[in-house]
């Protein structure tokens, strides 16, 4: 059985419907705090928990035979992060070390972790490799990089083996239209363009036209949920195979996109006029981030498959099919 926490979420709830696809048994732990219940899977069986609660997490392990953990209950807003710093240490950090502590303790050995990008700050290199230095610049990434020290840390000294997932920017549903991403606020750029071109918004606001890129706004390499579910899988079965690991890979397209130029992407696939309003940087935004994804191509054979149009395309459809999300 593999334990998936945060599969009530965005990217979760995508990797738990085709991990049982696959044929993997599953168990949900969410707390719903983000997530949406009717996002989970049916054939999963779903404990409302949380990830901090010790009792709750020994209980599982004890309960049933878990031979790995996919961990996503996390926040996960730069912004956010920058407001409210305390949150982010105390959901990212200190809930997910109980959360190690708690598989070390009952002999659970496999983690696939959810970390990002976010952990490089506002690297020199326009493509990002795996190795260069880590200096992020917001306490979400900071909360991130904590866990892939920790972990570093718990192979040398337990029976711990783990892969460090390092998104760039999640974009795109599941291609039935079924799942896609609804949060609360929705703060994240293509599912608040598509909100403002639905016309449940009055404009979409772009944070900062002053950055030193071509167009003067952020430029981020865009993933498709699919393809990091294809990602994660692949890693599952590369850890359940190997005796003892701890790798770290990034997960991107490799090609970036301004602000300016997803909006433009997500006017042709709707066939809709955006109204644009300029408003102020947002703290803690990086002016370019994207990845290089030799390492994880190399190594386990992943490949992207989706383009930026294939996100735009499918967040689409979600939106037609839920304009007010799960609710
Ligand atoms: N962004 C924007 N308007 C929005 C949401 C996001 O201009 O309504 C910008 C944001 O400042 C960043 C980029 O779009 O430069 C991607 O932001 P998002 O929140 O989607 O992902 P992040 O890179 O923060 O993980």
């Amino acid at each position: 059985m593999i334990l998936v926490t945060g599969g009530a979420g965005y990217i979760g709830s995508h990797v738990t419907r085709e991990l049982i696809n696959q044929g993997y048994e599953v168990i949900v732990l969410d707390n719903l705090s983000t997530g949406h219940q009717s996002a989970i899977d049916r054939r999963a069986v779903f404990k409302l928990g949380d990830i901090g609660d010790r009792q709750t997490l020994d209980d599982l392990f004890n309960q049933y035979d878990i031979k790995a953990v996919m961990h996503f209950a996390a926040n996960c807003l730069v912004g956010e992060s920058v407001q409210n710093p305390l949150k982010y240490y105390d959901n990212n950090v200190g809930k997910t070390t109980r959360l190690i502590q708690s598989m070390v303790e009952n002999n659970v050995k496999k983690l696939i972790f959810s970390s990002t990008c976010a952990i490089y700050g506002n690297p020199e290199q326009d493509i990002i490799t795996e190795q260069i230095p880590k200096k992020p610049i917001n306490p979400y990434g900071r909360s991130k990089l904590m866990i892939e020290t920790i972990l570093s840390d718990t192979l040398k000294s337990d029976e711990l083996s783990y892969i460090s997932l390092r998104y760039f920017n999640a974009a795109g549903a599941y291609p039935s239209g079924e799942i896609g991403e609804d949060h609360d606020p929705e703060t994240h750029l293509i599912p608040n363009i598509l909100k403002h071109l639905q016309g449940a918004v009055e404009n979409i606001e772009v944070f900062g036209n002053d950055y030193d890129t071509p167009d003067g706004t952020c430029i981020r390499d865009y993933i498709h949920v699919q393809d990091l579910t294809n990602a994660h899988i692949l890693a599952l079965k590369h850890l359940l195979s190997q005796p003892k690991i701890g790798f770290q890979y990034n997960l991107g397209n490799g090609k970036g996109y301004s602000v300016k130029e997803v909006i433009g992407e997500c006017e042709r696939i709707t066939n809709k006029k955006a109204k644009v309003r300029y408003a102020p940087r947002r703290p803690g935004d990086p002016p370019v981030l994207v990845a290089s994804s030799s390492k994880i191509k190399n190594e386990l054979g992943w490949f992207p498959v989706y383009t930026l149009t294939d996100s735009v395309r499918s967040a689409w459809q979600w939106h037609i099919k839920h304009p007010h999300g799960y609710q």
